[in-house]
């Protein structure tokens, strides 16, 4: 720490990503990237964009936020505009703005105790206080302890790092039971076989619904994420956007969003394989002894009964599997494992089975 910094940054936490190597010694499975490559076209979309970078990228993203608002109405039978979208720098930005607009000392932010360890960051860096609500001993939300909150709500369906999702009538009962604060639904793993909150925003106007290009699109890399809202809560996000980075997307990814979209079927495809996996992976790591989560992600968090989650996690690296470990209340048991390829599940079930007959 320098002598300069701001003594309000003094005692921050700043959030942990998932290791990253540059090179390619690992079975990745730690940060719930897709194993698929961008859709068709999306790379030659960039590259095309890439020949005018001497210009800034468009501050109002129209083709991407008007293709954007067409595809959501598709799926959620409303009629949606881009005054209804905002786009951001991954879905992170969405819900760093979410946190700096709807939170307040006022407005405490609200969460399970245990989701994503971003929003606790935001909290802290927006200088808001956050209250948060215990899962249940089955690890899953449950929506009544969340009537009458008394600030913003963050929910993320389904759940990380559980993977365990909420209907969409358990979303809507926490809507319902809150009129006067808003709820942010993170639906970043939604595709992977959850039910979407969209069509709830015909209904509510204290829902915002934040979803992201870096999974189910295979743009991680990109950093690609929205929220979609009513016009007025876009608005608000909008002033903050434009008050710290007007042209938070640069020119490269915004034409690949477009290739993403012009290729749904491709998106489709790719999210009903991950199902696959995750079921074949599921069915292996029960046979091994292990106890799963629920999960309706990209992802599966398994604790085995007898051997410890961290040892495991330390083992797979060390023979080339990356997986994601979480030393913190509750957790520690875990590991949380990213469903890639079926060659990739095929290696990561067989080092595991080493591993475990090794540490048992
Ligand atoms: N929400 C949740 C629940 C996540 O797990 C992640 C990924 N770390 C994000 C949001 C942010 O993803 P991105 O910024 O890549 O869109």
């Amino acid at each position: 720490m320098s002598r300069f910094l701001s003594s309000k940054y003094k005692d921050l936490e700043p959030y942990v990503p998932g290791e990253q190597p540059q090179d390619q010694k690992y079975i990745k499975l730690n940060t719930n990237e897709s194993p698929f490559p961008p859709a068709p076209d999306t790379v030659a979309k960039a590259a095309e964009a890439a020949q005018r970078l001497q210009l800034y990228s468009d501050p109002d993203c129209r083709v991407l936020s008007e293709k954007l608002a067409k595809h959501l109405s598709d799926v959620s039978g409303l009629d949606l505009t881009r005054e209804n979208v905002i786009i951001t720098n991954g879905s992170d930005e969405v819900l760093n703005f979410a946190f700096m607009a709807f939170c307040s000392n006022e407005k405490p932010a609200v969460f399970p105790d245990i989701t994503y360890g971003f929003y606790p960051v935001f909290a802290d860096m927006n200088g808001v206080p956050y209250r948060e609500i215990p899962l249940d001993e089955s690890l899953k939300i449950v929506p009544a302890d969340y009537t009458c909150a008394k600030g913003t709500l963050f929910i993320a369906n389904p759940n990380a790092h559980t993977g365990v999702a909420l209907s969409r009538d358990e979303v809507e009962e926490i809507i319902a039971g809150n009129p006067d604060d808003l709820v942010v639904v993170d639906e970043a793993y939604v595709d992977f076989g959850a039910e979407s909150s969209l069509p709830l925003l015909g209904k509510y106007d204290n829902l915002l619904i934040v979803q992201t290009f870096s999974k189910s699109r295979s743009l991680a890399g990109a950093r690609l994420g929205f929220g979609v809202s009513s016009k007025e809560i876009i608005s608000d996000l909008n002033t903050i956007r434009n008050s710290t980075n007007p042209y938070n997307i640069n020119s490269m990814t915004m034409a690949a969003g477009v290739g993403v979209l012009e290729n749904e079927a491709y998106t489709k495809k790719n999210c009903e394989q991950i199902i696959v996996n995750r079921r074949y992976t599921e069915e292996q790591l029960k046979a091994m002894g292990f106890e799963l989560t629920d999960s309706s992600a990209n992802f599966i968090f398994m604790k085995h009964p007898e051997v410890d989650g961290g040892s495991i996690y330390e083992e797979m690296k060390r023979r080339g599997v990356l997986i994601r470990h979480f030393n913190k209340p509750r957790m520690a048991q875990y590991n949380r494992v990213t469903i890639g390829s079926r060659e990739q599940m095929d290696i990561f079930l067989k080092v595991l089975g080493e591993v475990i007959e090794e540490l048992k």
